[in-house]
């Protein structure tokens, strides 16, 4: 999904979040809103990297232009391979929930806790709408899978 559709995506969902939480009486932190809203945002940031890595250039409108293609070709056609886009990976997503549970075991008070908290949210709220647009627009295939698993990309190369 597009970055444009993402940040309304995530205005939405905080808006929401904030006005259900008002009605109920539950403070929410707007900072924390804020590193959810831009999560939301930035773990797209590795598919500039791997634009970066591939055509050793650090243009960010082209790395735009480069993957909003290869979207609209994946409305089309099945892709036969996908770039790893890390972030986006259910063992990313693993190893960073372990990472959470470990700061906010030896860290309770410190406001990183809550932080990463909100972060991890915001990065599965990504995760969810860009495979629900997925199977919107009629883009999921077999080879999605290597989309969102590392593993799933190493036992294919094996
Ligand atoms: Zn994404």
């Amino acid at each position: 999904m597009l970055p444009q559709k993402h940040a309304f995506a995530g205005f939405l969902a905080i808006f929401l979040f904030y006005f259900f939480a008002f009605l109920i009486g539950i403070s929410v932190s707007l900072l924390g809103l804020l590193a959810f809203f831009l999560a939301n945002l930035l773990i797209d940031v590795d598919h500039y990297l791997i634009y970066v890595w591939q055509y050793h250039n650090f243009n960010l409108k082209r790395a735009f232009h480069h993957f909003s293609k290869i979207l609209a070709s994946e409305r089309k056609k099945k892709p036969k391979n996908y770039v790893l886009c890390i972030f986006h990976t259910v063992e990313f997503i693993i190893v960073f929930s372990i990472f959470i549970l470990w700061f906010s075991y030896h860290y309770p008070n410190s406001i990183f806790s809550l932080a990463l908290i909100y972060i991890f949210a915001g990065m599965l709220f990504h995760i969810a709408t860009d495979i629900i647009a997925a199977i919107a627009e009629h883009r999921i295939y077999s080879t999605t899978i290597y989309l969102f698993s590392l593993s799933a990309r190493i036992m294919r190369v094996m």
